[in-house]
């Protein structure tokens, strides 16, 4: 039996995030309009293409966007990221503008 032998390269970008960098990395907290606690990081973009939940339009690959989850999550923060969600940069920023009154 012939063994494969390739070697895998184990420095190639994750694209996924990784709960300690993003805890320990450039992650800010924003309070929002209802008193909520959110972890707000920005990414440069990823190879993946999201659904931003604050216009219900994709995000396409390669697009600066952010990643929100709650800091005040019942389950931890480990809960918490694996429900992030991805939001265009504008959308997230007009999250607070669009409160009834
Ligand atoms: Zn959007």
């Amino acid at each position: 039996m012939a063994r494969k032998s390739r070697r895998r390269p184990y420095a190639e970008p994750h694209p996924e995030l990784d709960v300690e960098s993003v805890l320990r990395g450039r992650t800010r907290t924003e309070t929002r309009a209802d008193g909520s606690q959110w972890a707000v990081r920005p990414v440069q973009g990823s190879d993946k293409t999201y659904r931003c939940p604050g216009c219900v339009q994709e995000i396409a690959p390669g697009v600066a966007h952010v990643v929100a989850w709650g800091d005040d999550h019942l389950f931890g923060a480990e809960a918490a990221l694996s429900e992030r969600r991805h939001w265009h940069t504008a959308c997230w920023q007009a999250r607070d503008r669009r409160r009834p009154g």
